[in-house]
């Protein structure tokens, strides 16, 4: 099969045709080199370009600013859930962490393993149908950095401005809404997404991180959790995840030439999810949204149907009509429709039309 159907997959997820194109064209020889981008050392001219270009067009969208540094990592976004504690707690210290999904409870759990970690703001209860609010956290002003998780993508619940923490740093685990709209960068102490979701092929995470933090990383810790140690060797202490960066690269140059930015993509995002959520909100009762309504993803959205059999033979027969990856993570049950940058708004609509079928066939 060559025809590519609608991708709803939650990640790895749909990349921008325009993309693998490209990749494709060039995965023989990249123009001027005569070898693929696989084959060539990562301490070749042409590799330093790509992975140069990549940071450059990077911090161009993200308008980040210099005093940050921009690495490209493997481990995933769940290894960053251990090397920020490792780099950043102090053994005397505390940290507190905001908890509106699954990923930051991954997050709490192995930061527990390295030192003190206070909750500090909740949306278990309910089993996180919303974010926190401002005024029901209780932060520690010393605290080491306060962790937040800005979509959580398996309940579909996204802050909509980040917590207000005063002079403690905020990191923030961005895997599946980064660059998705504009964000002040300067307001992070550190941020990190798994490039799976919203970047480009699994294999590499982005760490965003404000120099003035490297200088609290403890001595002796092993080469390729240091974050002073992978900032100062511009993240090639060792073999970096070529192909993957390559990838992000493209994608953020679509980014730029192509979509013309993040604002430019932000209302594309926004336009989408209001197609879907609509839908929801129109369909009686029908369909039902886990998350409250202001604290809704514009990135995953979750939905119930009146049953469970009801679900089952929606995510089948949604299969069959072309809409892939729509059955929802176990532990929300239903549906969830994954809407990334580079899911096409004409996906949406279809599937917006499935549903409304679907709702008078089995009413
Ligand atoms: C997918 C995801 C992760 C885990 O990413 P890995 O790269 O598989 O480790 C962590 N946080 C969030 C918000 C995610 O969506």
């Amino acid at each position: 099969m060559t025809e590519r159907i609608y991708n709803f997959s939650a990640g790895p997820a749909v990349l921008p045709l325009p993309v693998l194109e490209e990749a494709q064209r060039n995965l023989l020889a990249l123009p001027g080199v005569g070898m693929s981008v696989m084959e060539i050392s990562h301490r070749s001219a042409p590799f330093e370009e790509i992975i140069h270009n990549a940071e450059a067009d990077l911090r161009q969208l993200l308008n980040i600013p210099a005093n940050y540094k921009v690495l490209f990592l493997q481990g995933g976004a769940s290894l960053q859930f251990s090397m920020v504690p490792m780099n950043l707690l102090p053994k005397d210290g505390s940290a507190d962490y905001i908890l509106t999904g699954s990923w930051g409870q991954g997050a709490i759990k192995e930061a527990k393993k390295i030192g003190t970690v206070r909750e500090a703001g909740s949306t278990a209860e309910g089993n996180f149908t919303r974010v926190t609010r401002q005024d029901e956290l209780s932060l520690d002003p010393n605290a080491a950095y306060v962790h937040f998780t800005s979509n959580e993508t398996i309940f579909g619940v996204e802050f909509q401005a980040e917590p207000e923490v005063g002079d403690v740093p905020l990191v923030c685990d961005m895997s599946s809404d980064f660059i998705s709209k504009p964000i002040d960068v300067s307001k992070y102490g550190l941020i990190y997404a798994g490039a799976q979701k919203n970047v480009g092929p699994a294999g590499v995470v982005i760490v965003i991180v404000r120099e003035d933090l490297l200088e609290r990383v403890p001595k002796g810790l092993p080469a390729l959790l240091d974050y002073r140690n992978l900032a100062e060797k511009e993240s090639m202490y060792n073999t970096p995840p070529c192909f993957p960066i390559y990838i992000s690269g493209l994608v953020f140059k679509w980014l730029l030439s192509e979509v013309g930015g993040l604002e430019k993509i932000y209302a594309r995002n926004q336009e989408k999810a209001k197609i879907l959520y609509d839908a929801i909100d129109a369909s009686d009762g029908y369909f039902r949204g886990h998350s409250e309504p202001d604290c809704r993803s514009l990135m995953n959205v979750t939905f119930r149907l009146p049953s469970e059999e009801l679900e089952k033979k929606f995510a089948k027969e949604a299969t069959a009509a072309g809409l892939d990856g729509l059955k929802g993570h176990r532990s929300v049950g239903g549906m969830r429709a994954s809407i990334y940058n580079a899911f096409p708004r004409e996906g949406v609509v279809s599937l917006v039309e499935f549903m409304k079928d679907f709702a008078e066939k089995n009413g």
